[in-house]
């Protein structure tokens, strides 16, 4: 993001607009309460706004853009600020359609903003949501510098020593429970002209996304997507290891569940009543629990961004750091097809698949043995869905920073073959091959220089040599991921890194992997079914 020409926005709204709406002819010593937005863009099933609305007779919807996402800081592409934008639009006009007079736009810190509210009386309510170090420390000071309340209500335990315990019951008492109401004629929903709205954001901080395929945000197109989806869920099985077939396949609602423009319970409930019963049901609803268990693991620990899960592989791939091999990664310039599609579509679109997220991650940290945060962070700024409790949770979990027996090694070539043997999402994403038979996109540097010659490619010249020989790495890989394995697995005994595991299957499923496990035991990824992984311990 570059700065725009505008005049920097100011932060707001200032003390006077506060004021101004905090008497109110009708209930001058009650100014009411603010209803704080974060990542639950929506007026339905919401905790705090239902929680707000039953004690208060004047409520204020607001949202803070808070710099640090916006200037140098800021870990997400335009394209998802932009999508954020979307919803924040569409919130407003969720408030309008049911009589009130809409959002409130706040730009600064977040807790100066908030400090002006409760300066002139306001209560503030806010959802409980999982964070990491920044949002929580922002959380623990709003509650003990201004009062603010947190709201629970998204499924997660938060009041057990041991969240596992018990947890999958817990999750699906959640789901099966009514959601969050409000009555918009009982409260007056107010609004306060603050200068701020998402499109002068965006002129301010020169947000320009160049992203292409990027879905509108907001609860309008995510219920449009659910409910078609929902008609469609038997195919769901079938499609989602392909790449090609995913896009329109899998519901494609992750962005809007990232920015809660649905609840997660809400998406389960439409699922549970409209849709078939079936595979494609019971696969999609497992999904839905996953969603809850990398959350949870998120609240569990919040280092999940930052340090690997289980101390012994602190710092593994460090040594080997290559900043080059780092960069042909990004850019899809490595020598193996399905990788360079699949981040190439990533940096385009802002969206993967499962499999070739599993893929790339797999192949960054166990083949080009490179350092799992860098990886991880890529995802993160590219990802319109880019979730923290689920990016930085399936990056360790995939490339086995948690010490579980079992490694999930995916070969790039073997996925060409099996998910797509017509070449056509190599072909639409690495254009430069696509004069190449496809019996040949597995492993394009093995062609015949006679095909080659015919085709009028050169392979090293028009496309990359793999950067690395694949079969060599990989071994070396296992040796040493193997040569620490015992001692990681020794480390799940550990109460502490076995809270912060956060396994679905708790403290005591850590500590018999520490007793089971000394050794490296294997299981490629591509021999896992994808489809029929629908138990959570599956994904530990
Ligand atoms: C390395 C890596 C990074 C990932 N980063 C993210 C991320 O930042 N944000 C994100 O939402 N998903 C992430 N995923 C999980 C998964 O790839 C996406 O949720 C899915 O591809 C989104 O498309 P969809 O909504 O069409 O999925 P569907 O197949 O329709 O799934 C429905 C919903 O279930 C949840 N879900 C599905 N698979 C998983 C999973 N494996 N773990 C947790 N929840 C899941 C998501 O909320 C998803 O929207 C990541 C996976 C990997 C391997």
């Amino acid at each position: 993001m570059a700065p725009g020409e505008d005049a920097p926005l100011p932060r707001a709204p200032g003390p006077d607009a506060v004021r101004s709406i905090s008497r109110s002819d009708d209930a001058p010593d009650e100014p009411g309460t603010v209803v704080w937005h974060r990542d639950d863009l929506r007026i339905a099933d919401n905790p705090a706004l239902a929680a707000a609305a039953a004690d208060a007779d004047r409520i204020l919807p607001l949202f803070v853009f808070d710099p640090g996402f916006y200037d140098e800081r800021g870990a997400a592409c335009d394209a998802r600020i932009e999508f954020l934008h979307d919803c924040l639009r569409d919130l407003d006009r969720q408030y309008r359609d049911v009589g009130g007079a809409g959002l409130t736009y706040g730009h600064g810190d977040p807790l100066d903003v908030l400090a002006r509210f409760v300066d002139a009386g306001w209560e503030v309510v806010a959802s409980a949501t999982a964070s990491g170090r920044y949002g929580r420390r922002r959380d623990e000071r709003a509650r003990e510098r201004l009062g603010v309340r947190f709201v629970a209500g998204d499924g997660l335990v938060r009041d057990a020593d041991r969240p596992r315990e018990d947890w999958s019951d817990r999750v699906e008492s959640w789901f099966a429970a009514d959601p969050f109401d409000w009555d918009p004629r009982s409260v007056a929903v107010e609004r306060v002209e603050t200068g701020v709205s998402p499109d002068r954001v965006s002129d301010a901080y020169g947000v320009a996304p160049t992203k292409t395929r990027v879905p509108t945000g907001g609860r309008g197109p995510a219920k449009d997507r659910l409910r078609a989806f929902a008609e469609r869920i038997a195919e769901y099985p079938g499609s989602i290891s392909s790449p090609v077939d995913a896009r329109e396949g899998t519901s494609g609602l992750s962005a809007y569940l990232r920015f809660g423009c649905l609840s997660v319970r809400e998406v389960h409930r439409h699922v549970d009543e409209r849709a078939p019963d079936g595979r494609g049901k019971s696969m999609y609803v497992s999904r839905l629990f996953w969603n809850r268990h990398y959350t949870q693991k998120l609240l569990d620990w919040p280092g999940w961004l930052d340090r690997a899960v289980n101390p012994v592989y602190e710092g593994f791939n460090g040594d080997r750091h290559d900043p080059d091999l780092v960069a042909a990664w990004k850019r899809g310039e490595t020598g193996f097809p399905m990788v360079d599609a699949s981040m190439r579509c990533l940096r385009e679109t802002g969206w993967l698949n499962f499999r070739m997220r599993a893929l790339c991650a797999s192949f960054y940290f166990h083949i080009l043995q490179q350092p799992w945060r860098i990886g991880a962070d890529h995802f993160y700024e590219h990802l319109i869905d880019g979730d923290p409790a689920i990016n930085y949770t399936q990056w360790q979990s995939q490339c086995g920073l948690v010490g579980r027996p079992g490694l999930r090694l995916y070969d790039p070539r073997k996925q060409v073959r099996d998910q797509d043997p017509d070449g056509e999402f190599v072909g639409r994403w690495v254009p430069e091959l696509d004069p190449l038979p496809a019996a040949h996109l597995d492993a394009p540097e093995k062609t015949p220089l006679a095909v080659q010659r015919e085709v009028g490619i050169e392979i090293g010249e028009a496309y990359p040599y793999p950067v690395v020989d694949y079969e060599a790495a990989r071994e070396e890989f296992r040796e040493r991921y193997g040569a620490v394995h015992g001692a990681a697995a020794a480390r799940l005994g550990d109460e502490e890194i076995a809270r912060r595991a956060s396994l679905s299957g708790g403290v005591g499923a850590a500590r018999s992997i520490a007793a089971d496990h000394g050794e490296l035991a294997e299981a490629d990824g591509d021999d896992a079914d994808a489809t029929s992984q629908t138990g959570l311990d599956e994904f530990g």
